[in-house]
């Protein structure tokens, strides 16, 4: 029996083809995975009549860690995201976010070294929402100015921002104990707490809470406002180390982290629960390049780099985070888009499945 089973979500899109190269650079390691393989996404839809079959979430729950390809959401057809219903359905709770610099891709900097730990599960994107000129719309305008709270127009959209002291914790928590398991010595809690005082506010006490129980693990604590990190980020962005957010400044920051170690065919991720974990890249399916053999399989092998640390698998991570590093930094056999950060051209570059054999023939 194989050592570990990991449930493998090839996706759609460029999916199928950024999978295939990243299980061949895992294989090559030696490490001893069998892939257990659930399709989701566009190209399941006629045969399955949902884009999401429970048997992929069965068998995610069985092996409790998982791998995907990026999923398109399609429009128009009353289906949600496949991604954001993954993460709801399984309580992933922790978006972890790693941001590293990789010498020679081109980015404008080369001494990064932070993750973002997002909320994945509030804030803004809890989806509680009221349409300009419902009813519920009307009704919570009538009661925000009988509570004296505010007068909103009458011709308001709203959505709702709600942050609780339960989920800050947990997320907060997990923070700090991914902190002390990788060896960081800071976290930073990021917030708007100065202007809205109950969540960004509530979220700020309960950090500074958790920071004091966690006073002898030698992690240091500090806060920021959101703005302000922005700027430092772009600024300094060698200072950060692990920094939490509420769901959508994690969501804004994680892709602004992406952009400064040069973009999303780089940027891998991880959505975590008290039971599973779902390893996937930053960005999308990227239809337009979809069958190409051309698509950069970076961020989706520097998930696998992630989930392989989960699974304890460190040896086999560093060597392939190390290849990455080795085949990226001599810039002859990288893809499309990392030649033309570099060269501005992309003469020269080499397909997908061409620089996951460069990567094994590093390991
Ligand atoms: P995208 O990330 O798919 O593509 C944006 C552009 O980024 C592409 O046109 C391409 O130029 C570049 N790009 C992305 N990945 C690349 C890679 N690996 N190598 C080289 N270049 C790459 O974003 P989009 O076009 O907004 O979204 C397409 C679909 O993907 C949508 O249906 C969206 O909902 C979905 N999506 C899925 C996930 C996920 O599965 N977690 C995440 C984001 C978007």
């Amino acid at each position: 029996m194989a050592k570990h089973t990991v449930t493998l979500i090839p996706g759609d899109g460029i999916g199928p083809e950024l999978t295939t190269a990243m299980t061949r650079v895992v294989e090559a390691t030696g490490v001893d995975i069998e892939w257990e393989i659930a399709e989701a996404g566009a190209d399941v839809m006629e045969k399955y009549g949902t884009p999401l079959p429970e048997q992929v979430l069965d068998s995610i729950r069985k092996n409790k860690v998982a791998i995907k390809g990026p999923i398109t959401t399609p429009v128009g057809t009353g289906f949600r995201s496949v991604n954001v219903s993954i993460r709801k359905e399984l309580d992933l709770y922790a978006c972890l976010r790693p941001a590293f610099s990789i010498p020679g891709n081109g980015a404008r900097y080369d001494d990064i070294d932070l993750v973002i730990v997002r909320e994945n599960t509030e804030d803004l994107y809890a989806g509680i929402e009221f349409e300009e000129g419902s009813e519920g719309a009307r009704k919570l305008i009538e009661f925000a100015a009988a509570e004296g709270a505010g007068i909103i127009r009458p011709d308001s959209g709203i959505s709702l921002k709600p942050i609780s002291i339960s989920r800050s914790r947990r997320i907060v928590e997990y923070a700090f104990d991914y902190a002390i398991a990788n060896g960081r010595k800071k976290v930073t809690a990021v917030h708007k707490a100065n202007i809205l005082k109950y969540s960004d506010g509530l979220f700020l006490k309960v950090a500074r809470e958790v920071a004091a129980e966690y006073k002898d693990s030698g992690i240091e604590f500090e806060d920021y406002i959101v703005d302000a990190t922005c700027m430092q980020l772009v600024l300094h962005p060698e200072w950060w180390d692990v920094l939490v957010l509420p769901n959508l400044y994690g969501d804004i920051l994680s892709d602004l982290a992406a952009g400064l170690i040069g973009g999303l065919g780089i940027a891998p991720g991880a959505n975590i629960g008290a039971d599973c974990a779902v390893f996937e890249p930053t960005h999308g399916s990227a239809p337009k390049y979809a069958g190409k053999d051309m698509a950069n399989p970076t961020a989706e092998i520097l998930s696998a780099v992630l989930m392989l640390n989960h699974l304890g698998e460190r040896d086999a991570a560093e060597r392939i985070l190390n290849a990455v590093r080795g085949v990226i930094g001599d810039g002859d056999e990288v893809t499309y888009d990392i030649k033309r950060s570099v060269t501005g051209s992309t003469a020269g570059c080499v397909g997908t499945q061409a620089y996951a054999d460069a990567l094994i023939e590093r390991l």
